[in-house]
């Protein structure tokens, strides 16, 4: 194998790490001065429930155009298959002679059956077939307890996981890859239809730039200024006050240790280090998620306190549809379901309480959550999502407890005292004054009038009065409590 190794071409396998610089499977296979054939596989069904939506079918489409172009400047064109990973794999590996396939890992439960599956049937081809760690800081094996189990408390996780080592320096891109000697035939990234056939996605090309460059680029200008003020501004939903790399975290067109070591180079200066420590905090919640989804791969449907099992859910579609269109009547709620829907990505704290709504104010299964962001949000990511919903529902690791729940008016005056947000994506209370476009409901009759704001017509009426539906989701959590003491 050494003898042909040099001519013998080898497969980088393209999933989830659309980028060509710090991309460990791809810096190996240019190092081993063999051809490399960059591969991408679309097989949406290898992903079990989990199909990517439609918002980041949008990216996708977007993300490799880019890398395709990228690689086209490295001198070896992008080729893409689509169909059954496996058996593209293997066939490919026979037709170019390639004698290795590399890859960088990802945890998502069938992906990972899928992989050692593939590896297996590789390795048993005579292949050498690699992964490499090209997404996370810590692999979810890495960071145990004293007991060798997993973390199920953010603050020991992140204690441990930060003595563990340091996350090692990015790598720079190949300088070159040298191409196979033949043409290989390829699909268009346009066949795999991955655009909306109607086009619903206006709002996402206004507000993204998907692709290694523009991950780039918002790396570059959060750290230009506003990363010094994160841990104030990163609360306020009408300030770009975050780094809005969720998306390219996602799809790895930047990697996280190069977010983290360009925030580390920029807290050599004194200005804003604690907001940086709170980012790169944040940082290792996305490697949190990871850690549980790989050790409790059932909870991205089941929650991971059984008792949850017995929740009373309520069964009401109406409910679900309102709040999925924004129209619930609480301006917060809404505006961030239609900046959603809009530009495929809410602020977090708007989807901590679009969320707290949901399960606890509608008293709707997390799970419908979970499924309408799946499909709606550019940053998708099943480790994130399922932890976010499950903190949410008060039923994962580490989550909410019980009695917490979300104030939307409250949080509406404390997250958007001046209404910014609000008005922006509602802008139908555009001309509310201050305090009513937190809450229409209460507004005096003349109020709304000259404000040109009939209830229930050009507004709609809160769809539960939050008071009632806060003691009903207190005794319902609570009827749990005395199933979890039996
Ligand atoms: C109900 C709910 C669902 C969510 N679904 C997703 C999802 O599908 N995909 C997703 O990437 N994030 C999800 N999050 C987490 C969080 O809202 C987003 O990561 C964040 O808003 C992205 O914006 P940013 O890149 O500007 O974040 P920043 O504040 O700039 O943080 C930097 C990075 O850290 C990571 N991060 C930050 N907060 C969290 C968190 N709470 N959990 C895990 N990682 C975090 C993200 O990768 C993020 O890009 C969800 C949160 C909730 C409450």
């Amino acid at each position: 194998m050494t003898t042909h190794a040099s001519t013998a071409p080898v497969i980088v396998w393209f999933r989830q790490d659309l980028r060509i610089n710090d991309n460990p499977a791809l810096n190996t296979a240019a190092e081993s001065g063999a051809p490399v054939i960059p591969l991408f596989v679309w097989s949406p069904e290898e992903d079990g429930d989990w199909e990517p939506g439609g918002a980041s079918r949008w990216w996708l489409h977007h993300s490799l155009s880019r890398l395709a172009a990228d690689l086209d400047k490295l001198g070896s064109p992008l080729v893409v298959k689509r169909g059954y990973s496996l058996s593209i794999l293997r066939d490919f590996a026979k037709e170019t002679g390639a004698h290795a396939v590399y890859w960088n890992r990802r945890y998502e439960p069938s992906t990972i059956v899928r992989d050692k599956n593939i590896k297996g049937a590789l390795v048993k081809d005579g292949i050498d077939a690699r992964s490499f760690n090209g997404n996370l800081l810590f692999e979810p094996w890495q960071v145990l307890n004293g007991k060798n189990e997993p973390y199920k408390v953010f603050t020991a996780y992140h204690k441990s996981a930060t003595n563990l080592v340091s996350p090692p320096a990015p790598a720079e891109a190949p300088k070159k890859l040298k191409a196979p000697a033949k043409k290989i035939q390829s699909v268009s990234i346009s066949d795999l239809m991955l655009l909306p056939k109607i086009n619903w996605a206006g709002g996402l090309k206004e507000t993204w730039k998907p692709g290694e460059l523009g991950a780039r680029e918002n790396l570059e200008e959060f750290l230009s200024g506003i990363v010094e003020d994160y841990k104030t501004e990163r609360d306020r939903p009408s300030v770009v006050g975050t780094s809005r790399l969720s998306p390219h975290l996602h799809f790895g067109e930047i990697s996280p240790r190069t977010v983290w070591h360009a925030v580390r180079e920029t807290q050599k200066s004194s200005k804003g280090s604690e907001s940086k420590s709170t980012y790169l905090k944040e940082l290792v919640w996305r490697e949190f998620a990871h850690h549980l989804l790989y050790h409790f791969p059932l909870t991205t449907s089941a929650p991971l306190r059984h008792e949850f099992e017995h929740f009373p859910w309520a069964d009401d579609k109406e409910a679900l549809k309102a709040w999925q269109k924004g129209k619930t009547g609480y301006p917060l709620v809404d505006a961030g379901m239609r900046e959603l829907w809009h530009t495929g990505w809410m602020h977090n704290r708007v989807r901590m309480v679009v969320a707290s709504f949901l399960v606890k104010d509608l008293l709707l299964p997390w799970q419908w959550g979970a499924e309408w962001f799946w499909d709606t949000l550019v940053d998708a990511d099943l480790a994130n999502n399922t932890l976010g919903w499950q903190w949410s529902a008060g039923c994962g690791a580490d989550a909410a407890p019980y009695f917490r729940v979300f104030n939307p008016l409250l949080q509406s005056k404390k997250f958007d005292p001046d209404g910014k947000y609000i008005k922006l994506w509602v802008p139908e209370l555009a001309n509310l004054p201050k305090p009513w476009f937190h809450n229409p409901w209460e507004a005096p009759a003349e109020v709304l009038k000259e404000s040109g704001i009939t209830l229930g017509k050009t507004y709609p009426k809160p769809i539960v009065d939050h008071g009632f539906a806060r003691e009903r989701a207190l005794h319902a959590f609570k009827s749990l409590k005395a199933v979890a003491a039996k």
